[in-house]
């Protein structure tokens, strides 16, 4: 990781500054990404952009930016993105600032302001090294006043033509991502929560890591793989569960898809069933019943683990314990009439519950710790 601090004046990044909207804003003859394509985030308010104007016209300092560079010699502002900003639109006549008691937009600087502002030498660190390195380098380095999501600071890392057009489909408010994945994926797209979240999935399905998956796709010319992929986790929600409920928002669908999209579902079924479970207080964790209804068509052990079902209660047990005078029923079945303390042995549903038996006094054993993981086993 090479870091260099340069001065740069004010003139050179003002030079080929371009304002394309959602394309992006660029300066510094067309080399410098002040904010990259598909990001909008300018949150400065028009006082605090006029502080940053009165400041470099005083000759005062501005707090020290940080560019990374990119292997092509192309930069990108990590840190200084409201500063420049607020610079190249003053410049570009988009308002106004109180000087010597005048209103004055930037055709009525004086000469001598106006040569002071395009001369004014902004600091700035300038950041060169591997994807990797410079990954490592952004988590530790205390970048002032910012705090960047784990996905931001990757972005910074993996810049090139896959990430632009993924963040095209998953990276701003209202983006197609967020529009498909509607009622069932939680997070920011401008914080890049969905592109995180599809990576996190395909990186699970292909066995490998979100920055793998970033560094060996980064020059690809397009980021369908990734696209696609998402698209079909939706579909697949849509199709084997049509009915809509809020608790499925906010599932880890992608891992859910990548387990057990290649079984087959009755949706209909599934559907009439998800109901019941829904209505079913003997169910603790409702989010929990689409991973449930997935593991049973799917003959998986045990998958009553993901509803936490209810459990009986001490004073229940406590009297269900005296009535068998300690003993375990299913011992006794053995010929062994051991007694047990309260603390060895477990309430068991005696009809279980995935057979309609209820959380009652009237379906409770008191089992031997043993008797009872064999029989919830299976
Ligand atoms: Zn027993």
């Amino acid at each position: 990781m090479e870091i260099e601090l340069k001065q740069v004046p004010v003139k050179n990044v003002f030079d080929g500054y371009k304002d394309m909207d959602e394309a992006g804003v660029v300066g510094y003859q067309g080399q410098l990404n002040i904010r990259p394509p598909y990001q909008r985030n300018f949150v400065y308010d028009l006082p605090e952009e006029k502080a940053v104007i009165n400041t470099a016209l005083h000759g005062f300092p501005l707090n020290v930016m940080y560019w990374v560079i990119d292997d092509d010699e192309h930069y990108e502002v990590l840190d200084g993105q409201q500063r420049t900003l607020s610079i190249m639109r003053f410049l570009d006549h988009k308002f106004p600032i109180e000087w010597d008691g005048q209103t004055m937009y930037v055709d009525a600087l004086p000469n001598d302001l106006y040569e002071r502002l395009m001369n004014y030498q902004l600091m700035v660190y300038w950041c060169k090294g591997t994807d990797s390195e410079k990954l490592s380098w952004f988590k530790t380095v205390n970048i002032a006043g910012k705090k960047l999501t784990s996905q931001e600071l990757r972005n910074i890392a993996y810049v090139g033509p896959w990430l632009s057009d993924a963040k095209r489909h998953f990276s701003k408010r209202g983006c197609v991502a967020a529009k498909v994945s509607d009622h069932y994926v939680k997070g920011d797209p401008n914080r890049q929560e969905l592109l995180e979240k599809a990576l996190l999935w395909i990186a699970d399905a292909k066995d490998t890591t979100i920055e793998e998956y970033m560094a060996e796709h980064k020059s690809d010319d397009d980021a369908n793989e990734l696209w696609q992929y998402w698209q079909k986790i939706m579909d697949w929600i849509r199709m084997t569960f049509p009915q809509v409920y809020k608790e499925m928002n906010g599932l880890d669908w992608g891992t859910l898809y990548n387990k057990y999209h290649s079984n087959d579902y009755n949706s209909s079924k599934i559907d009439a069933d998800i109901q019941k479970l829904i209505d079913d207080d003997e169910i603790k964790k409702k989010k929990g019943i689409w991973q449930y209804k997935l593991a049973v068509n799917a003959n998986e052990a045990g998958a009553t683990k993901y509803l936490n079902l209810r459990g009986f209660p001490k004073d229940m047990m406590r009297k269900k314990y005296k009535e068998q005078e300690g003993h375990c029923p299913m011992c006794l079945e053995e010929g062994n009439d051991k007694m047990y303390q309260l603390s060895e042995m477990e309430g068991d549903h005696i009809t279980p519950w995935s057979e309609g038996g209820r959380t009652e006094e009237d379906n409770l054993q008191m089992l031997c710790k043993r008797h009872n993981r064999m029989k919830s086993n299976h």
